[in-house]
């Protein structure tokens, strides 16, 4: 039996997607072999490329005027990416902090170049996001970085902040195609897919080809999105079996009714999680404060550690699994990626409504 998923990362995907991965693994569109196996030059695995960077421009409402890499490395690898790329000599680059991981993108734009901290709301334990009168942005920026939804602290901007022409680039790891948004006004957006969109081993890149324009190119080939635009992603071997998997999450979503729906879907389920915390009267405190809450990433604590530990056992004794809080902040976090379903969001709801009942 499928158990309840509330893991952060790698994280639930869809049934349906899993069932039909399961089916075509053996013999893939009859080749008498899996897509694993297969060369990442075949006619087949370029119509899996070619769909998955349709599928995602179709998503977010993209023209030509965008590009969708599909490369390897994670998020963590584009934190120095975008800086190798972006960051010259001369020029500085602003981030606004609202969590660990972009405190992270920061340290390795740090090794590369001149950066700016625009805004942080660390003081605070990083329970919010700065206001965009709040942010202090250099005089022409080579680009502006945020962190969408911050993962471990549970955090995320309700709405993405206007920098007008500046160049806008977000971490969208844990919230890519969780809701609308308008992608247009990005330079740049980045995803590990493990999240909310596929397995590991596949990160998105979607780039503004007049941004792409800019980039350096006196870096290693490897560590150029120009490279990786050119050949179309496969200038080096894909994660081949990756990308296919992507390619059918996107094609589950757009199944369900492309953002808008999924963006129903996800608030019905972060209000059923934000509900049993605000009505414990007190048992449960979320991390985030309530105008900055994650719809992805739920977090809060208990009256003391040794309740939170008891909490999760007896949670992962009922088939719900994932809920420890990230190691460097502890307390507990339900993750509720696009892919888990509303039944595992009542679950936990009437789960955490019972222990406040009996221990608070
Ligand atoms: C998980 C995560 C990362 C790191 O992703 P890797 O694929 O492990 O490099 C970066 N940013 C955010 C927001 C994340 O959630």
């Amino acid at each position: 039996m499928a158990v309840h998923n509330f893991n952060a990362g790698p994280a639930v995907l869809p049934q349906a997607v899993l069932e039909r991965a399961q089916a075509e693994l053996c013999d893939y569109q009859g080749r008498g072999m899996s897509i694993l196996e297969m060369s990442h030059r075949s006619k087949q695995y370029e119509a899996v490329n070619t769909s998955a960077e349709t599928r995602f421009k179709a998503l977010l409402g993209l023209s030509d005027d965008y590009r969708v890499l599909l490369l390897q490395g994670g998020a963590s690898s584009q934190f120095a990416l975008i800086a190798l790329n972006f960051l010259a000599p001369g020029t500085v680059a602003d981030y606004v902090l609202t969590g660990a991981w972009g405190e992270k993108a920061l340290e390795e734009a740090k090794r590369i170049g001149q950066t700016n901290v625009a805004a942080t709301t660390a003081e605070g334990g990083y329970r919010t996001v700065p206001a965009r009168a709040d942010l202090h942005l250099s005089d022409q920026p080579a680009y502006v970085h945020i962190t969408s939804n911050e993962t471990i602290q549970g955090v995320q901007w309700a709405d993405l902040p206007d920098v007008g022409a500046l160049p806008l680039i977000a971490d969208m790891s844990s919230d890519i195609l969780a809701r609308p948004f308008d992608a247009t006004k990005f330079a740049l957006i980045y995803a590990g897919a493990q999240k909310n969109i596929g397995p590991a081993g596949v990160t998105a890149v979607i780039i503004r080809q007049s941004f792409l324009d800019r980039a350096r190119t006196d870096q290693p080939a490897i560590f150029s999105y120009k490279t990786h635009a050119k050949n179309n992603s496969l200038y080096n071997t894909p994660p081949v079996f990756a990308v296919y998997m992507l390619d059918l999450v996107l094609g589950w979503i757009e199944g369900l009714g492309g953002l808008p729906a999924i963006a129903e879907r996800n608030a019905r389920k972060a209000a059923l999680i934000y509900g049993a915390i605000d009505q414990s009267g007190g048992f449960y405190q979320g991390h985030a404060a309530p105008a900055s809450r994650s719809q992805m990433n739920v977090t809060f604590r208990l009256p003391n550690e040794a309740l939170e530990k008891q909490f999760v056992a007896e949670a992962q004794a009922q088939s719900m699994v994932g809920l420890a809080g990230h190691r460097s902040v502890g307390g507990v976090r339900a993750s509720l990626y696009n892919a888990l379903e509303e039944t595992s969001c009542v679950a936990l709801a009437a789960f955490m409504a019972e222990f406040a009942r009996k221990q608070g």
